[in-house]
C-alpha cells in the first residue's frame, strides 16, 4: 500500500528536511507486519514527492495467531485487502518511520515546519468503508480540497459492483505535522477494521493527535467511535475528555451550564415550556410527518415529539457530544420498544457542514439555537438548512432583545446567557428570516413567544417558514 507526499513550496527538496528523510536514498523500517519504505520518485526545486510504501507480509499477520476456522477462513488468512488497501498498518508505519515529523520538528528546518505550504496527499488505493461520502466528510471540515475516485473491483469485469475502494487525493496548505496528523488518526478510521487490540492508552493517543481539531470536527462521535473500534465505554471516556477540552468557542462548550443560565433568567415566565409547546403546535399545524430538531440539546422538544404519533419520524442533532449523550439517556432510548425505536434517532452532528442525514424532512425546528452560532456559522446554518437540507417547513425561535430590560435579573446590557453571539430585537429578527426567505424561496410569517408588553413586544419569537408557498 502506498502514500504519496508532494510539495511544490520552494525549494520542494526540503520536503526531505521536514520528514527526516534524505532524497536521494530509499529507506527501510522493519515493522511487525512487514516493511516499511521511504523514495522519492521525483524530487527537484519546483516539486518534490515522497512516497511511504508499506510491503505487508501476508505470513508474518497471521503468524502465531489462530484465524477463522475452515477452508475458506485459512484462504482468507492470507488472501485480503491488507497488503493493497491502505489501512490501519499505513498509519502505523507512518507512526514510525515519520515519527519526529509527525510531531512537528525539524532539525534543519524548524521555521518550515512551523509553517502552512503547499501539500498534496494520496491514497491511490484506500477502503472507504462507509462510502465516498464519508472520506469527504471526515476531510472537508479540516480544510482539505478532497478528490475521490472509485476503483473497480477489477478493470476487466467492470460489471462487478459493489467496491468500497477509492483513490483519495487531498491537497491544503497546512504543516506537514498537521496533514500527516490526521492521516495518522483518520486512516484507521476509514478502515474500520478491527484488527489489533485497543486499549485506555489508544486514548491517550488519540487525544494527543486530536488535539486542536477533534474536539470541534463534525463526525468526532464516528471518529473516535471508529478509532477506538467501537469500544462503547472508551469511546464515551474519549468523547468526554475531549468535551472538556473543546475550545471555550467550540458550539456550546457547555450546553448543560447553559441551559441552567438561561432558565434561571426566564424562569419565572415558565417561557421554555411555551416556545416547546407553541413549537409543537406549529409543527402539528403543518401536518408535518417526519420531523428535525436542530440544536436539540437534551432534548425536551424530542420527549414531546416522541409522545405524539403523529411524527413518524424524529432526528435530534446537536453538536454537544454530551447533551446527545444526555437526551438518549432521558429518552431512554435503548429501552424503547422496537417500534418506537424506528421513530427516533439522537446524533451528534454540526449544523455548519452540509449533511445527508438532514435531508428529506417535512419540518424543522431550530430552538434557540442561532444565537449560539457567530457571524461566520451563522452564514454556512444559513445555507446547511435551506438550501442543503430544505425541509417544507422551518420552525426557528430566538429571544427577543428588546424585552431584555424586563428582566429583573438580568443586568442591563447583558445576554441572557454567555455563550449567545447576539441577541435581536424584532426588527433585526424580521430583516433576516425576510432575507432568508427570498433567498431560498420560502415564506415566512414572525410571531411573537410569550406574554407580550406593549412596548418591548413578548420575550422571545418565532419565525415560521414554509418552501414554495405563496403568503397567505
Ligand atoms: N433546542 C434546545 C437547546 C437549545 S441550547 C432547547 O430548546 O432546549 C443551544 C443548543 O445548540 C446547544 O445544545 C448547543 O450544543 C447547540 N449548538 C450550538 N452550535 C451548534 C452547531 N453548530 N451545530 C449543532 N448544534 C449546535
Amino acid at each position: 500500500m502506498l502514500l504519496t507526499l508532494t510539495t511544490t513550496h520552494r525549494p520542494a527538496t526540503d520536503l526531505g528536511f521536514l520528514l527526516h528523510k534524505n532524497p536521494v536514498r530509499l529507506q527501510t523500517e522493519e515493522m511487525t507486519f512487514g516493511k516499511a519504505h521511504v523514495f522519492y520518485p521525483e524530487a527537484s526545486a519546483d516539486r518534490c514527492t515522497a512516497s511511504l510504501l508499506v510491503d505487508v507480509d501476508p505470513v508474518a499477520l497471521v503468524r502465531g495467531r489462530r484465524g477463522p476456522a475452515g477452508e475458506a477462513g485459512q484462504l482468507q488468512q492470507y488472501v485480503n485487502d491488507r497488503p493493497y488497501a491502505a489501512n490501519s498498518f499505513l498509519s502505523v508505519a507512518l507512526g514510525s518511520i515519520f515519527r519526529t515529523a509527525l510531531t512537528g520538528k525539524s532539525k534543519e528546518r524548524q521555521q518550515l515546519a512551523d509553517t502552512p505550504i503547499p501539500l498534496v496527499a494520496k491514497l491511490p488505493v484506500i477502503a472507504a468503508r462507509g462510502g465516498g461520502e464519508l472520506v469527504t466528510r471526515l476531510f472537508e471540515p479540516l480544510g482539505y480540497t478532497v478528490t475521490l475516485a472509485p476503483l473497480p473491483l477489477d478493470e476487466d469485469f467492470p460489471g462487478w459492483v459493489g467496491s468500497s475502494y477509492v483513490s483519495l487525493e487531498l491537497s491544503a496548505t497546512v504543516t506537514l505535522q498537521t496533514l500527516l496528523t490526521h492521516l495518522y488518526v483518520l486512516i484507521p478510521v476509514l478502515d474500520n477494521e478491527k484488527h489489533y487490540w485497543v486499549g485506555e492508552d489508544e486514548i491517550e493517543k488519540l487525544l494527543k493527535r486530536g488535539e486542536g481539531w477533534l474536539a470541534d470536527h463534525p463526525e468526532k462521535e464516528l471518529i473516535v467511535s471508529r478509532y477506538l473500534k467501537r469500544q462503547r465505554s472508551l469511546t464515551r471516556t474519549a468523547l468526554e475528555r475531549l468535551e472538556d477540552e473543546a475550545s471555550p468557542e467550540a458550539e456550546g462548550a457547555s450546553p448543560t451550564a447553559s441551559d441552567d443560565e438561561e432558565q434561571k433568567v426566564e424562569r419565572p415566565l415558565g417561557l421554555h415550556e411555551q416556545r416547546i409547546g407553541t413549537v409543537l403546535s406549529v409543527l402539528r399545524g403543518v401536518d408535518a410527518k417526519t420531523v428535525l430538531d436542530l440544536g436539540c440539546g437534551e432534548g425536551k422538544l424530542l420527549r414531546h415529539l416522541l409522545a405524539d404519533q403523529q411524527f413518524e419520524r424524529i432526528l435530534g442533532m446537536d453538536v454537544s457530544f454530551r447533551s446527545v449523550e444526555i437526551a438518549r439517556d432521558k429518552l431512554k432510548l435503548h429501552q424503547l420498544p422496537e417500534r418506537q425505536k424506528t421513530r427516533i434517532e439522537v446524533v451528534q452532528g454540526s449544523l455548519m457542514y452540509r449533511d445527508k442525514r438532514l435531508a428529506g424532512f417535512d419540518a424543522a425546528a431550530v430552538v434557540e439555537v442561532i444565537e449560539h452560532l457567530d457571524a461566520a456559522r451563522l452564514a454556512a446554518f444559513e445555507r446547511v438548512l435551506f438550501e442543503f437540507a430544505q425541509p417544507r417547513h422551518v420552525v426557528i425561535t430566538t429571544p427577543n432583545a428588546e424585552y431584555n430590560v424586563l428582566f429583573p435579573t438580568l443586568p442591563a446590557g447583558h445576554f441572557r446567557h454567555r455563550d449567545h453571539r447576539f441577541e435581536w430585537t424584532r426588527a433585526q429578527f424580521a430583516a433576516w428570516s425576510e432575507q432568508q426567505a427570498s433567498r431560498f424561496g420560502y415564506t415566512v410569517r414572525l410571531a411573537p413567544l410569550g406574554p407580550e408588553d406593549p412596548t418591548y413586544g413578548a420575550p422571545s419569537q418565532l419565525a415560521t417558514f414554509s418552501r414554495g408557498e405563496t403568503q397567505a
